[in-house]
Order: structure tokens, then sequence, then C-alpha cells
């Protein structure tokens, strides 16, 4: 078996990598990278795919390309761009069906109407606990897991040449809002019927303990617009516009008490997506994107602000978002004296996220609007989970993934502590190289 590192290994964003056996090969996740996308001058739908590999937005799988006809599936493992974004654009130049759960399939429906130029890949919806038989020689399956947005799997494909699982991205959440607990028991049994590669989630290694349950942060959101309604002022707060089970703990926490608007692109099309599969209610909710409605909306909004709850899109301090915009002043509303504006989100850690959402705080504190922030824990698993998860399914050799290089040698540090030994069972690659056991 030959592990393939095409995108993740140097960086959190444009995650893809090549699973090789004889029988075929396997296309896990094909992300773009957040940060080179935003300091891109063009929009990703305007760049062809060369050049957006150039760029350094997507990852680069030239490698695959003189075997492309061994290529039997492609799949991918949750909806976050960082995960799905380029699959407009690499997806196309193989032919084989894309395989994902059903939220996953209905991010890359969009994403591929965004870039306009359509895909001939047929579409395999697959629910967690099902598997599918790429080749004769290859089965994918998919493993139960809980991360920060709705379908999250761990995929796992099966071949005579051994059992690879794929872990990107989770974190271990025993009392989720959304959806079910983990399958620890299926991970167990894996382990027991032999894992020979694992590539782990190194993005919150270095945290220690384990991170907090979804279910802390609904109580918390409980207290958070308890306080912030008592004083019969704005309150608006924002989230990740993926994470539809914070967006359930925000209404739930509510409770009816305010009216509720739903502002920004993103947020519409994946609550939208959300409500289609049945896992939200927005029967009550007022959603609006476009520029002529959301300045409707906000101008009634202003002269009632004690009533409405606005949940906007800007957690990171985006310069178009909705959040960012209200506070600019290019709506007919104004953040004033005594406002609560809530960040049930964490800064994502580079240069450029920091410093927009300093410009954000400090625009919103001028006009004498209290920020109130972290109302939220993270999507990815922290040390311990990180070990949990490797005495759960024991496999052969480990390969951590999806961090900086920092992040990735506390993964290495936290292998050897369970005995692993690097480059004996325990590997870290680059994107570009490979490895084969
Ligand atoms: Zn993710």
């Amino acid at each position: 078996m030959k592990i393939h590192a095409i995108g993740g290994y140097n960086q959190v964003g444009k995650n893809m990598t090549a699973v090789e056996v004889d029988d075929g090969i396997v296309l896990i996740d094909m992300g773009y990278d957040m940060e080179e996308v935003i300091e891109n001058d063009k929009e990703i739908e305007e760049l062809s795919t060369k050049e957006t590999i150039e760029t350094g937005a997507i990852p680069d799988d030239s490698k695959i390309h003189d075997k492309k006809e061994k290529v039997k599936a492609i799949v991918i493992g949750h909806g976050h761009l960082d995960h799905v974004g380029a699959v407009p654009k690499l997806a196309g130049s193989y032919d084989c069906p894309i395989i994902a759960s059903p939220f996953t399939m209905s991010v890359i429906k969009r994403k591929v109407d965004n870039d306009r130029k359509g895909l001939d890949n047929e579409l395999v919806e697959m629910e967690p606990g099902e598997s599918y038989q790429a080749s004769e020689g290859i089965a994918i399956e998919f493993v139960n897991i809980t991360h920060s947005i709705p379908g999250a799997v761990m995929p796992v494909v099966h071949t005579d040449e051994g059992t690879m699982v794929y872990g990107l991205d989770n974190r271990l959440d025993d009392d989720p809002v959304l959806g079910d607990t983990p399958d620890y028991e299926r991970l167990r049994e894996l382990g027991e019927e032999g894992v020979e590669v694992f590539i782990g989630d190194s993005t919150r290694v270095d945290e220690p303990g384990r991170c907090m349950s979804e279910s802390i942060v609904s109580t918390e959101l409980v207290h958070t617009l308890d306080q912030a309604y008592e004083d019969d002022r704005g309150v608006f707060i924002t989230t990740f516009s993926s994470h539809i089970e914070r967006l359930t703990s925000i209404l739930e926490a509510n409770d009816g008490r305010r009216k509720v608007a739903l502002i920004g692109r993103s947020l519409k099309e994946y609550t939208n997506s959300a409500e289609d599969l049945g896992m939200i209610d927005l029967d009550d909710v007022e959603v609006v994107s476009y520029w002529d409605e959301t300045n409707e909306l906000l101008e009634k909004i202003s002269k009632e602000k004690e009533e409405w709850l606005v949940i906007c899109t800007g957690h990171q301090g985006e310069s178009g978002a909705a959040l960012t915009r209200i506070a600019k002043g290019d709506y007919p509303i104004e953040i004033e004296e005594g406002d609560n504006v809530i960040f049930s989100s964490s800064v994502i850690p580079s240069p450029l996220n920091r410093a927009s959402r300093y410009r954000l705080d400090k625009m919103i504190k001028r006009e004498g609007g209290r920020v109130i922030s972290e109302v939220h824990v993270s999507g990815h698993a922290k040390r311990e989970d990180c070990r949990d998860l490797l005495m759960m399914l024991d496999p052969e050799n480990f390969i951590p993934s999806h961090g900086t290089t920092e992040m990735l040698a506390s993964h290495v540090t936290l292998a050897r502590e369970e005995g692993y030994t690097l480059n004996e069972d325990l590997f870290l690659l680059e994107n570009g190289n490979t490895i084969e056991f």
C-alpha cells in the first residue's frame, strides 16, 4: 500500500491524500487553502485549475495524472472547504464516482454549481455504517464521527493490502446537539481487525485534555442570551455558517423570545441544505442574503432592535461579511451603546484573521457595543482525544496530518508516548511525498 501526501501535510488547508494498491487508487478529500484563496486577487471560480494550483490555493495532484485510469473513487469526509473546496477544479479529470454523506454532497453540488463548469462524475451518497465496493479489491466504509459540521464521517479504505483509516477532521463528542455520538464500537472493532495506516488530525493536538461537548456551548449560549436580553438592547451573534449544530443551539437558546434574522450568503446556503435534510427548522426565521432584502430587513430591525436576534456572517471579521458591513455602517442599522455582539466562534489562528478580527472588534467598541467572544468549543480533537483514537484504532503505522510543522511535531510526541518510533512506524510527510508500506 502506498500513501501519497498531496495536500494538508504542510499546513491547515487544501487537504488531499491518495491511497494506492495494485487494484487501484482512492483519492480522499480535495480541499482548498482558505488563506491562499483570500489573498488571491481573483475569485477562485475565475481561475483555471492550473492557475489555482500555481497560486498554492489547491492541491497539486499532478503526481496522480499518469495513473489516472487507476483511480476508482473520490471520497470526501466532510463539507468544510479545506476538504471539499477543490472538487470543482480537480474531480473532473478522474473518471470515477464521488462518494460523500448527504450533507457533504449538498455542499459539493453547490460548489460545482458556483463554479459553473459542471462535473460528469457519478455522485454516490452514503450514510455512516454503509460501504461501497469501488473495485474487486477495494471497499470504502464510512464510520460516524462528530465534528463542527453535519455529515462528518471517518472514511475507511479496505484493500487486500490492508486497511487505511482517514481521521480528518473530528472531535469526540459524547453528547452532541445534532446527530449521533462517534461509533466507538466500530472504531475498536477496526483496531481489532487490524489497521495498516491511520492518518490523524493534528489541529488541536497541542491543547491538553479533551474537547468539551457541544452541549456545554448550548448551555453557555442560554446564559449569554439571558444576560444580553436583560438590557433590551440590540443583540447580534455570529458563528461558522456550516456549523448547523451551533445554529440549532442558538435558536434553542433564544426559545422564541425574540424574532430571528439570519443574514449572509453562506448562512443562507448552508442552512438551506440543512433544512432540506430535516436538520434545522427555519419556519419562524427571516433568512436574507441579497443586498436589497438585507437592507429592507435591517431597516425594519433598526426600529425595533430589542425585539430581534440577528444571526449574521462575519465571525472572522471578513471584509464583505454581514457583521463587518453592519459595523462599518453600510446598512441602515447601527451598533449602538450597550448592544451585544456575540462571537460563537474562535479566531482561526493566522495573522490575516487576527488582524481582521482586531479591526472589527475596534469598530464595534468605538460605537459602544459590547464584544462577547469565544462562546465556542473547537471541532478538533484535543490531546487526550487524539490519544484515545490512537489507542482504539491501534494502527501498525501512524501519519499525523492537518497541521503546521509545530502541530505535526506535537502529534509525533504523543505517538511516541504511545510506543511509536519515528521513521519506523510513525511518519511525517510533506505535500508531494509518497510512502510505501
Ligand atoms: Zn473540518
